[in-house]
């Protein structure tokens, strides 16, 4: 693609969290969108309901300007060898969601492409909701191989086209954006936050407390004071909790977050730049993720998820609110060997 003007092909191969959120903002800013997927895949009928062109992906990246990657990180390598790179136009761009198999050198992409990164900062049903409305979530950009001089507009164009304001946009590196987004979803935002949550719950009902109590207290709540943090920082949560709760906050935290959960999170970083916790991840999809899908049932099984679902019930205004981050069937925990494409 040499055009600055013109809006690019664009092949979307796989239809889930992402996938889907961008085909839909991308064909309503005006791009034409084909989607790849295998036949008979989970999410084939989802596509065509939405009313798009669903090819094989070997068909459908043929004369695309610009192909995003939106399967699940680890059936990537294989997808992109097998039927990626023996298909895509020459000169054509490819792009990712995010960083993972170009900076830990799983997918070496052909020379003659374009190769960049456009992330939403949040997940795809927010990404299309955002949209929708107007707004968009904030993205970060980057480009990892130049070849038509152009790979920078290009990135952009899909930013933009995607609803990821320009203002909003940060470039970024292949690298930056992969170590900073494993590390944010490990030690804060996914990690941090479920295991912070599930202690404290488990410290008050181990302490007697009611577990209903525990779970306004400690997962409930949480939303409140995070819905703050989005709108105003810190500084916005200070201005409408309590002097008491600041108090308690500002003398009681580091009880919590003290010099050891520090030094932890410097060895989550650590194990993410030495890639320890690429080759752990990687090599736990090629042995068919028994250990990932047990501890993901641990997590199911907590018992603050059979309180939490029976007082969800009675929370009516729950009925009719999108979930933020909607997610097909579970087509990234499939074993490699039936996700050949
Ligand atoms: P997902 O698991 O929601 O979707 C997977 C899609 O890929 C499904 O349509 C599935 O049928 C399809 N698929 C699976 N194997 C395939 C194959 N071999 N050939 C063709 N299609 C196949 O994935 P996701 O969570 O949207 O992640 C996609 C990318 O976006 C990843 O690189 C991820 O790191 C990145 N990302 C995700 C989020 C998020 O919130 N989920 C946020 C930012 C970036
Ligand atoms: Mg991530």
């Amino acid at each position: 693609m040499t055009s600055t003007t013109a809006k690019p092909k664009v092949t979307i191969v796989g239809y889930g969290s992402q996938g889907r959120a961008h085909a839909l903002n991308l064909r309503d800013s005006g791009f034409d969108v084909t989607i790849g997927l295998r036949p008979g895949g989970p999410t084939e009928i989802k596509a065509r309901a939405d009313g798009f062109t669903v090819k094989a992906p070997a068909e459908a990246v043929k004369d695309a300007g610009i192909v995003a990657i939106l399967t699940p990180d680890m059936v990537q390598p294989q997808l992109y060898g097998e039927v990626i790179e023996p298909n895509i136009a020459a000169g054509a761009c490819l792009l990712f969601a995010h960083g993972f198999n170009v900076h830990y050198q799983q997918i070496a992409p052909r020379d003659d492409l374009d190769v960049v990164l456009v992330a939403p900062k949040g997940p795809g049903a927010l990404v299309r909701r955002e949209y929708e409305i107007g707004r968009g979530v904030p993205a970060v950009y980057a480009v990892h191989q130049d070849r038509s001089g152009n790979a920078e507009q290009l990135a952009l164009a899909y930013c933009a086209g995607i609803g990821g304001a320009r203002q909003n946009a940060i470039r970024t590196t292949f690298k930056e954006e992969t170590e900073t987004d494993l590390f944010g979803e490990q030690a804060v935002l996914c990690g941090g936050a479920t295991k912070l949550v599930q202690a404290g719950w488990e410290t008050l009902v181990e302490a007697g407390y009611q577990p209903e109590v525990a779970y306004y207290e400690c997962l409930h709540e949480l939303k409140l004071i995070v819905d703050l943090f989005y709108e105003g920082g810190i500084t916005r949560m200070h201005e409408f909790i309590s002097e008491t709760a600041q108090y308690g906050a500002l003398t009681r935290g580091n009880y919590i977050v003290d010099e050891h959960t520090r030094a932890q999170m410097r060895k989550v970083l650590q194990e993410i730049q030495d890639g320890t916790f690429a080759r752990q991840w990687i090599a736990e999809y090629a042995a068919g993720n028994a250990n990932y899908r047990a501890m993901k049932q641990a997590d199911l099984e907590h018992p603050v998820e059979a309180i939490g679902k029976k007082l969800r019930a009675n929370m009516k205004w729950l009925a009719s609110s999108q979930p933020a981050a909607a997610k097909p069937a579970a087509a990234s925990e499939t074993p490699p060997q039936s996700e050949a494409a």
